[in-house]
């Protein structure tokens, strides 16, 4: 028994298209998930650009950031039931190997989702006879999903789906990389470079985490504003003064810690000269580039730290996030600048790319 369902499918450098896809019943320890919402990701439009340049597998359905319901389990499946409510985990982990037992799940070496994404070892969706790949993991623009157990994580059913989905990636990249990352202490002194969906999460990471000054860095002046929101308390557009100096001035010249949210070498740079001596640079964006550092500045004592996935533990992070954002204390509904049913998914990876959002949601059903 499949499913027959609408999807959004890549097949290659033209635009997506949506189309009927039959995703297999669950397996054994597997969860069959509705997909209620599911968000627009940098990752997301990383990997439309790889389809593009070549060898990426297609047709591939993308979607990682998803909120729903679980529709069904395969025989074994303890931790969720039909009808909860779940945020997708797009890396799930082994538990078992070098990296799990020692608590970092975000770099296990075994993720549970290699079988269903790479190349079609055990295709899970179909067009016709033709296997579709799951883009990250998931697949979740569409209306189901299929994931291994600890690819879901069951969350609090009055929290709205259609905006917790977000801490299933964007939310939880951005507060972790201060809290679990970072390990920001409180009183501190923070800068943010590029204030995206995951730099407005860096910034209320520092402030949850009792950050004296936030300072945001961005060469838009809307981007600054809207940080100002979310906790930045002082702001600087590089695009008209020297970020670097401007923000050890504002730090009194002792700045704890940045964290940069774009992926550029240069703003690695940036962020790591902008540290005091001992401070802590965290690089969050994804860096195709060479980064150069001045190395006689290790005799200072300087950090230059990389953060995957906001060093996430998922199974505890995303229901105390979720929790967080219930009681006030974390904005999410703000992070949302557009919902759109799943046949507009190019015009929300066009918005992205012209940096008109922070983010888009989708809603398969419509
Ligand atoms: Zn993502
Ligand atoms: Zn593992």
């Amino acid at each position: 028994m499949a499913t027959d369902m609408r999807a959004a499918v890549l097949r290659g450098p033209e635009p997506i298209t949506i189309e009927q896809v039959n995703l297999d019943q669950p397996d054994a320890g597997e969860v069959l998930v509705r997909v209620v919402a599911c968000g627009v990701c940098h990752s997301d439009l990383h990997t439309i650009n790889r389809a593009k340049g070549g060898p990426l597998p297609v047709p591939v359905i993308l979607g990682h950031e998803v909120g729903g319901i679980v529709e069904e389990v395969g025989p074994g499946v303890v931790s969720v039931k039909p009808g909860d409510h779940v945020v997708v985990a797009f890396r799930p982990n082994c538990g078992l190997c070098y990296y799990c037992i020692r608590g970092m799940h975000q770099l296990c070496e075994r993720p549970d989702n290699t079988a269903r994404s790479a190349t079609g070892e055990r295709p899970r969706l179909r067009m016709g006879e033709q296997p579709v790949q799951q883009g990250i993991g998931v697949a979740g623009y569409a209306e189901y999903t299929v994931m291994p157990e600890r690819g879901v994580v069951k969350v609090r059913e009055d929290a709205p789906l259609e905006t917790i989905c977000l801490v299933g990636c964007g939310v939880t990249t951005g507060v972790g990389a201060a809290i679990n990352t970072a390990k920001v202490q409180a009183g501190s002194d923070v800068a943010v470079i590029g204030l995206g969906g995951v730099g407005l999460n860096v910034v209320q990471g520092a402030k949850l985490a009792g950050a004296r000054k936030i300072i945001a860095v961005d060469i838009s002046d809307s981007k600054l504003e809207t940080a100002a929101t979310f906790g930045a308390t002082d702001f600087v557009n590089a695009s008209q003064e020297d970020p670097v100096a401007r923000v050890q001035e504002i730090a009194g010249g002792y700045l704890d810690y940045a964290f940069e949210a774009i992926g550029l070498g240069a703003t690695v740079r940036q962020a790591f000269d902008m540290v005091r001596a001992g401070g802590m640079a965290v690089v969050v964006g994804v860096v195709a580039q060479e980064v150069t550092i001045p190395g006689i500045a290790f005799l200072r004592e300087k950090q230059l730290v990389g953060s995957f996935f906001g060093s996430a533990q998922l199974q505890y992070d995303i229901p105390r996030l979720v929790d967080l954002y219930m009681d006030g204390k974390l904005l999410i509904d703000e992070l949302v600048s557009k919902r759109r049913p799943l046949g507009e998914i190019n015009e929300a990876f066009a918005d992205m790319e012209a940096g008109a959002v922070a983010r888009s949601v989708m809603d398969p059903s419509k």
